[in-house]
């Protein structure tokens, strides 16, 4: 088998109850491959070698943000590390959905002038009487922070590995092009 790239480190940002562990435990349940489990600063640690376009990237995920624990060591070590950010919110949840820009704002701050992926993740779409968020809100938010945007529902397993996929094409893409 051809040599894997990576391994690239993603990791999950967003408000408490957006979804994180329900998309990680997904992306943990992926069966083309072993993977690996661990615990990790009172968070959750997965990898998977996964095939995209048919090249072997391993991934890292990182499922350690806690909303509430502003400042801490944890959250500072996740804007650190990642190669990429998946940032999540709930469209059931307009305040998640802020927190979300806010989290950008951070983010850029922190790594200016790096072009480290990042996309922008409506979860529970699935609770379309419940929604709090259009999709075109989310959308045009997206294209002002300058990164990708998809909805998923985690309940429904819908665009779950398109997700994931797409933050693995993009780790790609940025490395071909350095
Ligand atoms: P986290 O705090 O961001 O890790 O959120 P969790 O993954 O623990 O999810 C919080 C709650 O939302 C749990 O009760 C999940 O079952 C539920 N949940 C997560 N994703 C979805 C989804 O796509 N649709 C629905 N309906 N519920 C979801
Ligand atoms: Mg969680």
């Amino acid at each position: 088998t051809p040599a894997s790239l990576g391994p690239f480190t993603v990791v999950l940002l967003g408000d408490n109850g957006v979804g994180k562990s329900a998309l990680a435990s997904i992306f943990a349940g992926a069966s083309d491959s072993m993977g690996s489990e661990c615990e990790l600063y009172g968070g959750e640690v997965f990898e998977q070698t996964i095939t995209v376009d048919s090249e072997r990237a391993t991934v890292t995920l990182l499922d350690m943000w806690d909303s509430q624990d502003e400042g801490s060591w944890t959250q500072e070590h996740c804007l650190q590390t990642g190669d990429a950010f998946i940032i999540v919110y709930a469209i059931t949840d307009r305040s998640s959905f802020l927190r979300a820009s806010d989290l950008r704002i951070q983010l850029r701050r922190q790594r200016e002038a790096d072009r480290t992926p990042i996309i922008l993740v409506g979860n529970k779409c699935d609770l379309v009487r419940c929604r709090e968020v259009s999709i075109s809100e989310g959308c045009s938010s997206a294209a002002v922070f300058d990164c990708k945007f998809i909805e998923t529902s985690a309940a429904m397993q819908h665009n779950v590995w398109p997700l994931f996929e797409g933050i693995i094409r993009q780790l790609c893409l940025r490395r071909d092009s350095t």
